[in-house]
């Protein structure tokens, strides 16, 4: 067998040193399901999801494929029956640690069907999850049909206060699953440490500053947290209680707020953006991140006093004109200031928010049209 070479679920695969387990897989695309893995961050092997089995000469090993190194002639599988079944229990565990109501065992058997279509139905009802059909946890309880309540224990509603004192982000921490990535993504990624880990054994929960809350904490509201959560824990306020339930389109671009040139993926509903994220972790340069500008700030582009139409102003009033007339004023003004005042007397501001040919155009247009080197940009935004 070659050196750094692995088997999984009966293929050979090669690697390279330092790979994990589950880099392996991931990379030769299998999936290996996971709650709590981050890449670029350290593996913390909190949910045990990722778990797989190894043959080892003395008899079968579960282990966690994230913290796990990939060992020449390891022999791994990923979907065996012992996997399957502590899979479903560790997701029956966290089902169980809060406010899961969406689980199959959420409701007696019989009624199951109709609490899911009667939350279906009615979009504003308390008990539906604000990420019902975009969370990973259910995901997964559907995946393997957990039906929660392994523990034994009664589930009771977990009352915990919901967070909403900031415009960006809510926390519903009866929601938290305490897998860590928010903690690794502001912590590791973003390096901006606002949030940690709190309190010990039962009462531990994901704590911010000194009262609690994002706005007491060093948060900068990047929201790289809300990304990276993988249940209905941390979500943005803008897209709370949006209808889930409309056909959703996702648009790669890049963000037009700044010159480092972001990629991102558009939520839209309706030719509306209802919410934005980083593109793929892998993708430079910003590898999925995005700042609070790029992340929240795109209500402006759908917004009803958004200038559609060229305005000019005629007997002292701003009143809307064809782009015929407003550029042949424009034409006609910079014409006349030109021959009265000279080239210098004009200048032109561009933005940092328009794309780098828009502005390239702008300083031909200054240099070689007007004949000044009066250009500028505007960065405020
Ligand atoms: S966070 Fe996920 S698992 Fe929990 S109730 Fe919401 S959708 Fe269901
Ligand atoms: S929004 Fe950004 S800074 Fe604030 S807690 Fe989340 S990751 Fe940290
Ligand atoms: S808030 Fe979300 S990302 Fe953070 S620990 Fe809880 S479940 Fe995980």
């Amino acid at each position: 067998m070659d050196q750094n070479s692995i088997t999984i679920n009966g293929h050979v695969y090669q690697f390279r040193p330092g790979q994990t387990i589950l880099d392996v897989a991931q990379e030769n695309n299998i999936d290996i399901p996971n709650l709590c893995h981050l890449k670029g961050t350290r593996a913390t092997g909190a949910c045990r999801v990722c778990i797989v089995e190894l043959e080892e000469s003395w008899g079968k090993k579960l282990v966690s494929s994230c913290s796990s190194p990939a060992k020449n002639g390891m022999v791994v599988h990923t979907e065996s029956p012992e996997v399957v079944q502590y899979r479903k229990f560790y997701i029956g565990l966290m089902l169980d640690s809060g406010n899961h109501n969406c689980d199959i065992g959420a409701s007696a058997d019989e009624s199951w069907t109709d609490f899911q279509i009667e939350a279906m139905e009615n979009e504003q009802k308390e008990e539906l999850c604000p990420v019902w059909g975009d969370c990973e946890l259910q995901a997964l309880a559907y995946r393997y049909q957990v039906k929660g309540r392994v523990s034994g224990r009664h589930r009771e509603p977990v009352k915990v206060p919901i967070e909403k004192d900031n415009p960006f982000i809510i926390r519903d921490m009866s929601r938290c699953i305490l897998c860590g990535r928010c903690v690794a993504a502001c912590n590791e990624l973003q390096v901006n440490q606002a949030i940690d880990y709190g309190f010990r054994g039962t009462n531990e929960k994901i704590v911010a500053g000194t009262g609690n809350t994002l706005m007491t904490s060093s948060c900068v509201f990047c929201g790289e947290c809300v990304q990276v959560c993988p249940v209905g824990a941390l979500i943005p306020t803008k897209a709370f209680r949006d209808d889930r339930f409309v056909p959703t389109s996702t648009v790669r671009t890049t963000c037009s707020f700044c010159g480092v040139g972001c990629q991102m993926d558009l939520h839209v509903q309706n030719n509306k953006i209802v919410k934005i994220d980083g593109a793929d972790r892998d993708l430079p340069p910003n590898n999925g991140m995005l700042c609070v500008k790029g992340r929240y700030g795109f209500e402006f582009v759908g917004a009803p006093d958004r200038l559609t139409t060229p305005l000019i102003k005629k007997d002292g009033k701003q009143v809307p004109a064809s782009w015929d007339e407003a550029l042949d004023r424009v034409a006609e003004k910079l014409t006349e200031i030109k021959q009265k005042h000279g080239a210098d007397a004009m200048g032109v501001l561009t933005s940092a928010r328009a794309t780098n040919e828009d502005n390239y155009i702008a300083q031909k247009f200054t240099r070689a049209v007007l004949k000044t080197n009066n250009i500028d940009h505007c960065a405020r935004l």
